[in-house]
């Protein structure tokens, strides 16, 4: 039977409660518990493909097609696993599973309710998460705030949850804002509140974490301790940090692993955390400094491109490079508002529409011009091969249908199986998928392999008419589709280091496992003087 820790978070929400459950997953997973994560996100959204990068970060693709919150990346990151769809429950799925059997009349005359329908369904997802990931211990993250009127029904299935499981089998970690006022002094009582909330819901925490700028001291802890019901022992602190890989190694000195195993009955091993120090020692102990430009067009919030950011520090860390990782805004490109010469290698992440393109466009061609190492992902590649067939064909009308449907030269296009369907649905493609790498090409010597598999979430494609022209002028289409005669990688075998992909390569990058696109690109800027 397994396990469930529950984290819930107060006071304010972006508190870092993802970071800090994988940070724990991390530590027992480390000792040999056999941990899994979930993520429950309140709000009304099926999943994350309707929800605004902006506002929401970045959507994060499952291998297996599902289009979910950022937080599953955190996961797969410090765990060095593959999420699967069922851990991640947004709530509008459980209300549409309750509702559709209403509909096909599975509860006979009963009065739907929220509870118990909506929070048996939620109970149901919890238990199947743990049950497909075959973990023994599932840690479920809880999105929003306590008190928020969508947590409500969440709150109360997990509570029951705690109520049906022998003590010590469903435990309640709850992560709250311990803020610094201006005398210096740390305040307590917005955490004090946040544990009243929780116990009015019925749920009494059995862990706390004070989120707070610097390590909480021995008095707030007494006094957390005190007014909370909660052993001193039991009472941790996650504070701001250099970068989010030192938590686990700050939770392993407060004895995070050994207080939750105690509570739960886990067996630990010794930890096995050796290699996971010695990355973040490298990272903090870099040498060179190279700045990257992440060009955006969501570009005030860096969560909207997450798993780039990421990416880039694990290929810094590797190569010992203290990173400057930019975002720029492509808008401010077009406006002639950045200087570009200031950039040491350049990165253009996914994206859809037009807005911003022009200044996208600008800095490829900057790149491209100058030698200065280029990594496109997804919209990068797409845009990467219109800036080449405007430049280098002179197809000044060269675009992609999804920006200018009438050009002459859809260099980008849908495929025309896919043009029958009349709206946006289905026609996306999702999650994991084959390449073929092409050898003797930059991207063969990357990933050494001739085949690979990775995450896509695109709509167009290069347009395989015009491919035999783009070949001549000097592009190379390293990566194809192994059944098709469609293009997944591309490069310029001319310049130094010029690659993009259809697929994702982010989502796959690890800090002990750095993207081989990634870490090339690294490798690239040191090369260059
Ligand atoms: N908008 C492009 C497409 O739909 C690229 C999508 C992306 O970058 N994820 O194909």
């Amino acid at each position: 039977m397994p396990k469930f820790l529950f984290v819930t978070g107060g006071v304010l929400s972006s508190l870092g409660k993802g970071i800090f459950a994988s940070s724990l997953a991390r530590l027992l997973k480390s000792r040999g518990v056999n941990v899994a994560q979930m993520k429950i996100d309140p709000y009304l959204n099926c999943d994350a493909g309707t929800l605004n990068p902006f506002e929401h970060g970045e959507v994060f693709v499952t291998r297996d097609g599902f289009e979910c919150d950022l937080d599953l990346g955190n996961y797969e990151r410090f765990l060095n696993v593959f999420a699967v769809r069922e851990q991640n429950l947004m709530m509008g799925s459980a209300y549409k599973t309750v509702i559709e059997k209403e509909r096909r009349g599975e509860f006979l005359g009963k009065t739907m309710q929220v509870i118990p329908h909506v929070t048996n369904e939620v109970k149901r997802r919890v238990k199947r998460a743990a049950d497909v990931t075959k973990c023994d211990l599932l840690i479920v993250e809880i999105g929003g705030t306590v008190g928020d009127i969508e947590s409500e029904v969440v709150l109360e299935a997990v509570r029951q949850m705690k109520f049906e499981h022998e003590r010590g089998d469903a435990v309640f970690v709850h992560v709250a804002l311990v803020p610094t006022v201006t005398t210096g002094e740390e305040k307590t009582k917005p955490l004090q509140h946040s544990v009243k909330a929780l116990l009015a819901r019925g749920i009494s925490p059995d862990f706390l974490v004070a989120r707070s700028a610097k390590p909480i001291g021995r008095d707030s802890k007494e006094k957390i301790s005190l007014f909370c019901n909660v052993p001193p022992e039991y009472v941790f602190c996650s504070p701001d940090l250099g970068s989010v890989y030192e938590l686990p190694l700050l939770l392993e000195k407060q004895g995070v692993a050994e207080a939750v195993a105690g509570k739960m009955g886990l067996k630990l091993g010794e930890p096995d955390l050796a290699e996971w120090r010695k990355l973040v020692e490298k990272m903090n102990s870099c040498k060179v400094n190279k700045r990257v430009a992440v060009i955006g067009k969501y570009a005030s919030m860096k969560d909207t491109y997450a798993s780039v950011f990421e990416a880039l520090k694990h290929a810094a860390a590797k190569n010992g490079v203290c990173l400057e990782a930019v975002l720029v805004n492509s808008e401010e490109i077009e406006k002639g508002k950045v200087d570009l010469k200031a950039f040491d290698a350049f990165v253009v992440p996914g994206g859809f529409g037009s807005r911003g393109v022009e200044g996208i466009l600008a800095a490829i061609r900057h790149a491209r011009e100058n030698n200065v190492p280029y990594l496109g992902l997804c919209y990068g590649m797409q845009l990467a091969v219109v800036e080449y067939a405007r430049s280098m064909l002179g197809w000044k009308d060269a675009n992609s249908a999804e920006i200018n449907p009438e050009t002459k030269h859809p260099v980008i296009c849908i495929l025309p199986e896919k043009e029958s369907l009349t709206n946006l649905g289905g026609t996306l493609r999702l999650g994991a998928y084959e390449v073929a790498v092409s050898r003797g090409t930059k991207a063969h010597a990357a990933y050494g392999a001739d085949k690979i598999t990775k995450r896509f979430r695109h709509r167009y494609e290069v347009n395989p008419e015009l491919v035999p022209a783009l070949e001549k002028a000097g592009i190379c289409f390293s990566g194809r589709d192994p059944e098709r005669e469609i293009m997944k990688l591309m490069e310029l075998p001319s310049h130094q280091f010029f690659l993009a992909s259809q697929f994702h390569p982010e989502f796959d990058s690890r800090l002990e496992a750095p993207e081989p696109l990634f870490d090339a690109l690294l490798k690239a800027t040191l090369a260059k003087k």
